[in-house]
């Protein structure tokens, strides 16, 4: 990730309370080795990355324009391959460690890239009101609860495993966050409502996908997070809350964290990435969360982007596992 100025390389959590934002802080690191899940930010920078940015719709940056879809928003689209996790492009950013606020969790970041934890601000937690963010730098990677609490986030859809991933959800009776790709959420109304409906909360994850996320300029980078916010409200229907923005590729960076917290939206990162988008088969999704969660955690995992079968198998182990661990499911901090 992009490695904000603001950002600070070592600064350990600090107890804000209520949430404990971490940071993800991608290092540069992380990017060369290409492991991490965010496409990286700079990692991926030539590829020529399929979902490029798009059209020209874009460019307007209206903070609220409630409608910007520009004529793509109906096309459906699956992010590049792969998720923004490494954003198919391979590269890598990774997140933050979650870190709870509990002094005595463990506060090592569970990835072997190197992450940078930030500062985070403190926000006032005010359900109504967008949190008054202090800009960039801050990019959550823990649940609002933290204790022994778990986040699960899924991006890249509404795509075809959607509604298997939502039945998995329903069974066990969890609640998870949705971090849409604009045109998908505009191609699949009924799938967005679908998840409101059954008490999901939903994540602005872009309108096209591109990546390197945190490489785009800034009239790009406005569209993007505000036309996909727009979408996913017109798709769920009046009221609907978008309350993180995602980076695909976790490419956040000053510019864009401060375009998600003058909208009201919080920089959401994770700090457990199965990688689930390649396709490590379904033991190997299911036993690096079991290695990398930590309490406050929030897994990165895809319903949209490509066949997740993989993904949704994997889903069926890891849900009873939770809870076998004594896992409660939360939203991430805000
Ligand atoms: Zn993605």
């Amino acid at each position: 990730m992009p490695a904000t100025a603001t950002r600070r390389p070592s600064l350990p959590t600090r107890p804000t309370r209520g949430r404990r934002q971490l940071i993800a802080g991608c290092v540069a690191v992380a990017a060369l080795l290409g492991l991490s899940a965010c496409g990286t930010a700079s990692g991926a920078l030539q590829s020529p990355s399929a979902n490029a940015p798009s059209p020209a719709g874009g460019q307007s940056a209206g903070v609220a324009s409630p409608q910007q879809p520009t004529g793509t928003a109906a096309t459906t689209i699956a992010p590049t391959s792969d998720s923004d996790a490494a954003g198919g492009t391979g590269s890598a950013v990774p997140p933050v460690s979650g870190k709870p606020k509990s002094p005595k969790s463990p506060t090592g970041s569970p990835t072997p890239d190197a992450t940078a934890p930030v500062t985070a601000t403190p926000v006032t937690a005010t359900p109504a009101a967008p949190p008054a963010h202090a800009g960039a730098g801050t990019v959550i990677g823990s649940t609002a609860s933290g204790g022994r609490t778990v986040a699960l986030t899924f991006d890249d859809g509404p795509g075809p495993a959607t509604p298997q991933i939502l039945d998995l959800l329903a069974q066990y009776h969890v609640k998870a966050t949705f971090c849409e790709v604009g045109q998908n959420a505009a191609a699949n109304p009924a799938m967005v409502k679908r998840v409101l409906a059954e008490g999901h909360r939903l994540c602005d994850h872009s309108v096209h996908h591109p990546q390197p996320f945190a490489k785009l300029p800034h009239d790009k980078a406005v569209y993007e997070v505000t036309a996909a916010r727009d979408m996913i409200v017109q798709a769920g229907g009046p009221g609907t809350q978008v309350t993180w923005f995602r980076a695909p590729g976790g490419g956040f960076n000053a510019d864009n964290e401060h375009i998600t917290a003058g909208l009201g939206m919080s920089s959401l990162a994770w700090s457990v990435d199965p990688r689930d988008w390649s396709r490590p088969g379904v033991p190997a999704i299911v036993s690096t969360v079991q290695s990398q969660l930590k309490p406050g955690g929030v897994i990165l995992m895809h319903d949209g982007g490509g066949d997740r079968s993989q993904t949704v198998a994997a889903l069926k182990q890891l849900l009873p596992w939770l809870i076998a661990q004594g896992y409660t499911f939360d939203f991430p901090a805000v």
